[in-house]
């Protein structure tokens, strides 16, 4: 059959041989006849198409065998080489097909090659021999190396992909990274680099917390391990506070990984905190504040009627008006009156139109309680609403008022004109009492209006000058009070006691007066003729005294004559009568003397003049040095001041006290002791001794003219001492006084004032 091919050119090959190649080449070979039927195939076919030889020679239906084309189309059979070459009558090479190999299971790619055979003297070929060649393995390599080609054009698609995502999520405000699940940064987007720099390949707990190993917190995989996105919070070492956004993510080649959103809300954890704690804050005053405040809600009835519901109480409200935040809470009900024209809705009601706060005073009848409200537009349609119940002061005020009205009554019968100057002096408020003792309204608007009250000081008779008056000093800040001679509108003479203090404010500033002035006309006229009285009495007594001293010495002198001269014939009764009347003569010599020196402390008055008392001391002991040697006495003193006094009075003075000391002692030897101590704007002097003491009760009497405690037998003395004592003090403006008890010894203190001088004016103290 092989033998009958067309072209045995080479006869060199025998049948056998050609049979053998037939068997062993490795291409397959196939002869097809003119009907397209195979006629034979070698083992290799066989092989190749994965067929015996028996299911395809003779196959009719060879074309339908499962061909593919190289793109993986059908390969019709009426295409196939063999068919080709035998219409044709042409040859066909190298033409690639796939043929399903049933053995093998798979397409086997094989590159054919078709030879038409004709008879000689015939145009149409009467068989195909095609040959072929197992091409699949080649063709896999050709397969492999375009894949290869393919996937690197993937690879640089997959880079340029992930670039553009990069370059978007760089672009991006919040903090962006991918972290593989090795802990490394696979990418950080700007804003996470501009918070925690380059990565260099550092792990993200390493780049971003520092740690050496992950993070104990983290919670970034859980994305991987769930699938789902995870939110969580961390707070980084610098302070600041991430909101941590993770999402499941697969990179282009589709490895697992975390994207990362970070955001950083430190600032708003921040504000919320501070938000919070304002809240709080407000909530703390709104619950502790003394003043109830109630929130109001604008609302509407069923007709529309607009009108407010109470949304928040505090405390302070509930004690207020009797209802609890639960029961208060959504009411309706009305807890205050409103004022007498509107009702409190629609004092709200404006409040919220306007933006106007409201204040208001309202008073509920039935629990008698005034309120001062204030309203003020909270939100869109709330209103917060305060009060303060106020019924106490509004009592207060009311007492205040009525005791107001009593002062009024007071100040207008008060024979006293008081009023109020302003801080020029000018006279705002008077009680109307001014007019009358000026007899003519004297209408002050200033200091210098004071001229027109014509007032002069009694002592010197000069004028009193505008910026003399009390009111006028008070302007300066003093206080004082002064007695004045004046002559009234109508001409009238009178006397007044002035007096001014200052009003100040707060900080001290002098912004008026409080003045009176007392008519003392009356009083001063008795003063006058009480002071004539004494004046004349003391004339009368000094007068008297004096007087009597003559005619005395004359009788002492004669007594004293009839003794020398019948002194020696006078019987022992005779001689009796004699001493008693020569010791009453003396007895009335001392005492006139004694009321002579009393007069004399007022009329032979000396001027005023620094006196050493430690001076005035040593001449009354001097004075006193019979006594002090006869009893034994030791008198000790404090180192004594110079004062502003009378001299001749001042020792005087210490030397009835220091006597006396001496003259009442007891068993022992007397120990007197002088001291001074200063006092409140004076000195005061005190003479203590250790003598028989004096009972309290005879306080008073004792510095009376002439009053005694003892007989002259007891001890010697007129009595008028301690009298003489008490007018030099008072002349000085000072006290005396003393304490004592029965057998104790006695403590006797006077003062005199540091400036006696300042009373001066009418007091006589600065007379020369
Ligand atoms: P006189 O000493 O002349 O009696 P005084 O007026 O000095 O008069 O004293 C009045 C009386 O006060 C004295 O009689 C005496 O009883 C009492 N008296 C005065 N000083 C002392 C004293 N230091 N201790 C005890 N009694 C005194």
């Amino acid at each position: 059959m092989l033998g009958s091919g067309k072209n045995n050119r080479s006869t060199a090959l025998d049948q056998g041989q050609y049979q053998l190649l037939f068997d062993t080449v490795p291409q397959g070979i196939v002869f097809h006849d003119a009907d397209g039927r195979v006629i034979a195939m070698n083992p290799a076919a066989e092989r190749i198409l994965g067929r015996p030889a028996e299911e395809l020679v003779d196959d009719p239906s060879a074309e339908d065998h499962g061909t593919i084309r190289e793109d993986g189309s059908p390969f019709p059979g009426a295409e196939h080489p063999s068919m080709v070459s035998m219409r044709t009558g042409r040859g066909v090479s190298d033409v690639i097909m796939g043929v399903y190999n049933p053995r093998e299971r798979e397409y086997r790619w094989i590159s054919i090659t078709a030879v038409p055979l004709f008879r000689p003297g015939e145009d149409r070929p009467y068989q195909v021999y095609t040959l072929f060649q197992d091409v699949t393995r080649q063709k896999r390599a050709e397969q492999a190396l375009r894949d290869l080609e393919l996937s690197s054009q993937a690879v640089e698609a997959v880079k340029a992909e992930r670039k553009r995502l990069y370059d978007v999520l760089d672009t991006l405000p919040v903090m962006i990274c991918l972290v593989t699940p090795d802990y490394g940064i696979a990418f950080a987007n700007r804003a996470f680099r501009e918070k925690f720099g380059e990565s260099h390949g550092r792990r993200c707990h390493e780049y971003c917390f520092g740690l050496p190993g992950p993070c104990d917190f983290c919670q970034s995989f859980r994305a991987l391990e769930t699938g789902r996105p995870h939110r969580w919070e961390v707070r980084h070492p610098d302070g600041s506070v991430i909101d941590v956004h993770d999402f499941p993510f697969r990179d282009a080649d589709g490895s697992p990984m975390v994207l990362e959103m970070d955001v950083d809300v430190t600032d708003q954890r921040r504000a919320e905190k501070a938000l919070k704690e304002s809240e709080a804050k407000y909530r703390a005053l709104f619950d502790s504040t003394v003043v109830a405040v109630a929130i109001e809600e604008l609302c509407f009835d069923e007709s529309g009627t607009p009108g407010f519901a109470l949304q928040d109480v505090n405390p302070t409200w509930e004690r207020m008006f009797g209802w609890t935040k639960e029961e208060a809470v959504g009411r309706t009900g009305r807890w205050l009156k409103g004022t007498t024209e509107q009702d409190l809705a629609d004092i709200l009601l404006k409040v919220l139109e306007t933006g106007e706060p409201s204040t208001f005073e309202d008073h509920l009848p039935d629990a008698d309680r005034y309120y001062s409200v204030s309203a003020w537009k909270m939100g869109a349609g709330t209103v917060a609403v305060e009060a303060v119940d106020v019924t106490d002061i509004r009592r207060s005020q009311r007492e205040a008022e009525e005791q107001g009205k009593l002062l009024q009554l007071i100040l207008d019968s008060t024979p006293v004109a008081i009023g109020i100057t302003d801080e020029k002096g000018g006279v705002v408020v008077d009680n109307g009492v001014l007019a009358k003792i000026w007899r003519g309204d004297p209408s002050l608007s200033g200091v210098a209006d004071y001229a027109c009250c014509r007032a002069w000081w009694p002592d010197t008779g000069e004028p009193v000058r505008p910026e003399e008056w009390p009111a006028a000093r008070a302007l300066r800040g003093e206080t004082s009070t002064a007695t004045f001679d004046i002559e009234r509108f109508d001409g009238s003479r009178g006397a007044l006691i002035v007096s001014a203090t200052p009003i100040k404010d707060a900080a001290g500033k002098v912004t008026g007066t409080v003045w009176t002035n007392q008519d003392i006309t009356d009083l001063r006229r008795t003063e006058q003729e009480l002071k004539r009285s004494n004046a004349e009495l003391q004339q009368f007594a000094y007068v008297a005294s004096h007087d009597l001293q003559e005619p005395l010495r004359m009788v002492t002198n004669y007594l004293q004559l009839i003794e020398k001269r019948e002194g020696e014939s006078l019987d022992e009764v005779s001689k009796k009568y004699m001493d008693y009347a020569v010791e009453g003569a003396r007895r009335m010599k001392a005492m006139i003397d004694d009321i002579l020196t009393y007069s004399r402390v007022e009329s032979r008055a000396n001027g005023l003049e620094p006196v050493d008392m430690e001076k005035a001391l040593s001449i009354v002991l001097k004075d006193l040095n019979l006594a002090i040697s006869e009893s034994g006495a030791s008198v000790t003193h404090d180192e004594l001041p110079t004062v502003l006094a009378d001299r001749g009075q001042m020792i005087l003075l210490l030397k009835n006290l220091v006597g006396n000391a001496i003259k009442y002692r007891s068993e022992a030897a007397p120990q007197v002791h002088v001291s001074v101590l200063r006092n409140d704007g004076e000195w005061i002097f005190t003479i203590e001794d250790n003598g028989i003491g004096i009972d309290p009760k005879y306080a008073d009497k004792l510095f009376k003219m002439f009053s005694r405690l003892h007989t002259r037998e007891e001890y010697p003395g007129t009595g008028m001492g301690l009298a003489i004592a008490k007018k030099i003090v008072e002349r000085h403006h000072g006290r005396i006084w003393f304490e004592s008890e029965l057998g104790r010894g006695s403590v006797f203190h006077f003062s005199i004032p540091l400036d006696a001088g300042r009373y001066g004016r009418g007091s006589g103290l600065n007379k020369k």
